[in-house]
């Protein structure tokens, strides 16, 4: 029989780069593959001839050789297609792995590092500054209790895939191809449940409620993340638990406002108070302060009480509370407020009468 040409058969030209050639073989192995055409040989030859022509022009040595001396020369180098299924699924197992998730031989029984989780939390203002400890509660899944991950239901076993005697993989031999894929009765696992869990449905996973407790730091502020070690989903046969990341949100204040480790507010002063000096109580997160406002101060007139902001969350200090003084105009006054007033005009020389 003539042999194709190996461009040919990939459909790209001979100066085609290597990208080129792995993303038609990548196309044409995903058409043919027997997974996809259960019982059809002709896919089934196809796909062997794209794996072949790849197995040599992806590699540039091979290459040149067929370049320059065609089969003959490939031949002559001792290459017969495939040693045995563990070339075709190293070079099957880079083209496949992100396209259908699984990796080449050992596809499920391998051990995995459980998912990451995330959780968002809202915060109360005063509960971001001071630090508090609370509970989250949140679904993930864990290995099902009734079958112990197993998913056989009580009282049986899962039992060794008949189809693969438990290698996961079915291999088949034509000519000179062995082409192993992923057995289709276990998909991969090696084993099969004849009486699923009822609680877990065969998954061997189970949805539950988890309640968590969680310490949240003094100084935490919105796009905070708090990384709680082993609280994510169960990892795989075995493989560690993944993480529990809490994303934190705070929630405004009525009164404060954070600017990085300061605390802002804005208290309203009468004139007089402005005028003539006085203490005022000005509220911080740690309770009440009294405020010296010196005579003569201008309204928007910023002061600050050092040490009462935000507690750094990495060391020792913390920010400032920083005060803005807002003089307050008196409206709705009394007609001897008015006089008065007018008494005050007139001896600074506003009026003349
Ligand atoms: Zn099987
Ligand atoms: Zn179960």
């Amino acid at each position: 029989m003539e042999r194709r040409d190996y461009y040919e058969i990939l459909g790209v030209d001979r100066s085609a780069s290597d990208e080129e050639i792995k993303r038609s073989y990548r196309r044409l192995a995903m058409q043919h593959h027997p997974d996809r055409n259960p019982g059809d040989k002709k896919a089934e030859e196809k796909f062997k001839e794209a794996a072949e022509a790849y197995e040599v022009l992806r590699d540039a040595e091979k290459r040149k050789i067929y370049d320059r001396y065609g089969h003959e020369g490939i031949n002559g180098t001792g290459f017969r297609g495939f040693s045995g299924f563990d070339d075709i699924f190293t070079n099957f197992s880079d083209i496949f792995e992100d396209v259908f998730g699984f990796s080449g031989t050992r596809a499920r029984s391998a051990v995995r590092q459980g998912a990451d989780l995330r959780y968002d939390l809202r915060v109360s203002f005063m509960d971001a500054v001071k630090g508090t400890s609370t509970q989250i509660e949140l679904e993930k899944f864990e290995r099902c209790r009734e079958c112990a991950g197993t998913g056989a239901a009580a009282g049986t076993q899962p039992e060794n895939c008949p189809r693969c005697a438990g290698r996961g993989t079915v291999t088949q031999s034509s000519g000179f191809f062995t082409i192993s894929t992923t057995c289709p009765q276990c998909r991969g696992a090696g084993r099969v449940i004849k009486n699923p869990c009822k609680a877990c449905y065969g998954t061997g996973k189970a949805k539950v409620r988890k309640t968590v407790s969680l310490r949240i730091p003094a100084g935490v502020e919105t796009g905070s993340r708090l990384r709680l070690r082993g609280e994510g989903e169960e990892g795989d046969f075995g493989g560690p638990s993944g993480d529990l990341y809490v994303f934190i949100h705070v929630e405004p204040h009525e009164f404060f406002e954070r600017d990085g480790h300061d605390i802002l507010c804005r208290i309203p002063v009468s004139i007089t108070q402005a005028a003539l000096g006085a203490a005022v109580e000005v509220p911080t997160v740690e309770g009440k302060e009294s405020l010296k406002i010196p005579k003569g101060t201008q309204s928007g007139r910023i002061f600050r009480l050092k040490g009462k902001g935000v507690p750094h969350l990495k060391g020792l200090g913390r920010g400032d509370q920083v005060i803005q003084v807002l003089v307050k105009i008196p409206t709705n006054l009394s007609r001897k407020q008015e006089d008065l007033l007018r008494e005050f005009a007139r001896l600074s020389g506003e009026i003349s009468s």
